[in-house]
């Protein structure tokens, strides 16, 4: 596809609050306990060795859960985006949730994995997977049985494709983080790098973070970003 390069590259990182408004609970928020215990202890490779049935059985009810859900406006604009604007664009994720694709986005970068796929410890073959996984699962491609995990990264594990992400950060002229704490880190280096490379930064949450940013915009992200992208349609078209 071929690009305005006089137009801003856009670079847009989503985290868990641009789905809250669609009914998944974030981290940090009111949701962020599960059967009394801590996510964030329960997210990680060490609870998986522990506890493997507990670790599948969470992502198995987030699975079920999120199968239910619906993106919402703010995912909705930001394929639009993706797709009318004539300059470059990319879209980096957190969530592990399918809603952006749900929403149109003809191309995500999820970091942090998805929920909706398998990964054999054993091969490293990667599927779809909407149904529950067990410790007794087979790897649909080796037929290895009790080697499937959710194909997302844990706190402690390496995110995706860090290295191409840089890189396009780096070319980033604009760049915006929609609904996310900046806790989780490598992601939250994002920002840094696009500063250090004079990159305008924008922030789009219901609270202001660390002010790193040029521009803070309050509000939740289906008004607020809506509103952002029509905005930068009406001036780019
Ligand atoms: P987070 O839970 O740490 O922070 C969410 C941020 O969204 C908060 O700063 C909050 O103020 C903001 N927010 C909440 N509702 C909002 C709204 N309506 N509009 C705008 N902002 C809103 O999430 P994170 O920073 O993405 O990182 C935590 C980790 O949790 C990530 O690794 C991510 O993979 C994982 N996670 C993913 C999902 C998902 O896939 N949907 C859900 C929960 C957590």
């Amino acid at each position: 596809m071929t690009h305005n390069s006089t137009l801003p590259h856009i670079v847009i990182l989503t985290g868990a609050g641009v789905s809250a408004e669609s009914g998944i609970p974030t981290f940090r928020g009111p949701g962020g306990l599960w059967e009394g215990r801590d996510i964030t202890e329960l997210a990680t490779p060490q609870a998986f060795r522990a506890q493997p049935h507990v670790v599948q059985r969470f992502y198995n009810e987030r699975r079920q859960i999120l199968l239910t859900k619906q993106p919402n406006a703010a995912h909705a604009a930001i394929a639009r985006l993706q797709k009318e604007y004539s300059g470059r664009i990319t879209l980096i994720s957190q969530n592990i949730d399918d809603l952006h694709e749900r929403g149109g986005s003809p191309e995500v970068w999820h970091i942090h994995g998805e929920l909706l796929k398998s990964r054999c410890t054993h091969c490293g073959a990667v599927h779809e997977c909407r149904d529950d996984l067990d410790t007794a699962s087979a790897c649909p491609a080796c037929h290895s049985t009790g080697k499937l995990r959710p194909h997302v990264v844990w706190f402690g594990e390496t995110p995706l494709f860090l290295e191409e992400l840089d890189a396009r950060t780096r070319d980033a002229t604009l760049f915006a983080a929609i609904g996310t704490s900046g806790l989780v880190y490598p992601a939250a280096n994002f920002v840094h790098i696009a500063r250090s490379r004079d990159a305008r930064c924008i922030e789009f949450n219901l609270e202001s973070s660390d002010g790193v940013f040029d521009e803070f915009i309050p509000g939740p992200a289906t008004q607020t970003v809506t509103a952002w992208v029509d905005s930068l349609l009406g001036h780019t078209h």
